[in-house]
């Protein structure tokens, strides 16, 4: 019998056709057929993704905002502006392709406020609400390519790994960068002198903002030559940056008084709350505290945190849905023992940490110092079913752990 001249089974081209055929046990495919059923494979897992995604229950705002109210007590604004910039954030994600023009664009945000205020804790808790990747990246340790430091691609690392390497997960991750003010120009003026730790990182970290494919060390620091790097596009990862922006108060209230003058302004309406100029924040502002325009440009979202005022550290003591008071009784209760404090210590607790100015970071450290003996001794006593911490006894053991002791976290 003639040898059968040896043919692809699905498009049906003989091998002298062909660039390579390859053979199975009861079949052969050509290289055309391989590179076909590749993309095939890949728009149908893209197309499974899609629909992952339209299955996700997006929150509507004031859903979204209820959901932080659980964890973060205060902050009305900053809640308000973020919950409508993250459901506009993942309803862009979550769009069809369309063919009209309209592109909406991203919502990346920057939230001002004092270190402790709750910036960090806002983003956690909304990618937790999202069950989305989420990564804290430390503004302050970035450096530009080929200098000492991380590169900014760093950062992508991280969420994958957060995201178990998982891309499409990581490509809808939140991103929170910290101390992006740290990275501030040092001057007004622009690059006579290399500014390494300023624009420099500013400008590397553009490239991620602006949502484009990023090659990423999938185990982080540096890239070499002959690691195998992983794709990751960043248009749809929202960035959310915080920083303390020290002195910008200062940037704002002249900006609002050359503002005012000249004008015959209303002046009831326009009262200006100087006690918080943080809410007049306007993007100029940052540009002038040293931010370059184009990284001011990717942050169309920009709210404010206040300071913290002794009733809100009292409510975060309590309130939260894993409150530091919940979470102590909880200890407690595992050895069967009944924690209560008299409502004088909570006041105690909050006085000690607005006079050390250790804000809400301090109620833990003070709660420790307090408890330390307790968490040591009780469990061991079979007795004890009950403990109530009084003034005297928080007091007590307040002065005994000295000050120097309370470290903020
Ligand atoms: P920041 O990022 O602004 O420096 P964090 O978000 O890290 O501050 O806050 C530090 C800790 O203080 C948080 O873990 C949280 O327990 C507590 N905290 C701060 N602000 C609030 C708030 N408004 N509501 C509840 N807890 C808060």
């Amino acid at each position: 019998m003639a040898k059968m001249q040896q043919k692809c089974s699905f498009c049906g081209r003989e091998k002298s056709q062909v660039k390579l055929l390859i053979s199975g046990i009861d079949a052969h495919i050509c290289d055309g057929c391989v590179a076909q059923a590749q993309s095939i494979l890949q728009e149908e897992l893209a197309s499974r993704h899609q629909a992952k995604l339209e299955n996700i229950e997006l929150k509507k705002p004031p859903q979204i905002k209820f959901y932080l109210d659980q964890y973060v007590i205060g902050q009305e604004t900053a809640k308000k502006v973020l919950s409508v910039a993250v459901y506009n954030h993942y309803k862009r994600v979550m769009q069809p392709q369309s063919n009209d023009d309209v592109e909406i664009e991203k919502s990346n945000i920057i939230i001002l406020g004092e270190t402790g205020t709750g910036k960090t804790l806002l983003a956690r808790t909304i990618a937790r609400m999202l069950h989305v990747p989420f990564c804290i990246a430390d503004a302050t340790v970035l450096t530009e390519a080929g200098y000492v430091g991380e590169d900014v691609e760093s950062i992508l690392s991280r969420l994958l790994q957060a995201a178990d390497y998982n891309v499409k997960a990581a490509e809808m991750g939140i991103v929170f960068i910290d101390e992006i003010d740290k990275i501030a120009r040092k001057s007004d003026n622009p690059s006579i002198t290399r500014d390494v730790s300023g624009e420099g990182v500013q400008q590397a970290l553009l490239k991620l903002l602006e949502g484009t494919t990023v090659n990423v060390p999938p185990q982080g620091g540096r890239k070499h030559p002959e690691q195998k790097m992983i794709a990751i596009n960043t248009q749809n990862i929202l960035f959310i940056s915080g920083g303390a922006f020290n002195s910008i108060d200062k940037i704002i209230a002249s900006r609002l008084s050359t503002n005012i003058i000249g004008y015959n302004f209303d002046k009831e309406k326009q009262r200006i709350d100087k006690e918080n100029l943080l809410q007049y924040i306007s993007p100029t502002d940052l540009k002038k505290f040293g931010l370059i325009p184009e990284i001011v440009g990717r942050f169309p979202v920009t709210t404010h945190l206040n300071p913290l005022s002794p009733d809100i550290l009292k409510k975060i003591l309590l309130e939260p849905r894993n409150s530091l008071i919940k979470q102590f009784v909880k200890l407690f209760d595992m050895d069967n023992i009944e924690l209560s404090f008299d409502d004088e210590v909570l006041d105690f607790i909050v006085e000690k940490s607005t006079e050390f100015k250790l804000g809400a970071r301090g109620l833990r450290s003070i709660l420790e110092a307090i408890l330390t003996d307790a968490m040591y001794e009780l469990p061991s006593k079979s007795r004890t079913k009950k403990f109530r911490v009084t003034l005297d006894y928080a007091r007590k053991k307040f002065d005994m752990a000295g000050i120097s002791k309370l470290k903020v976290a």
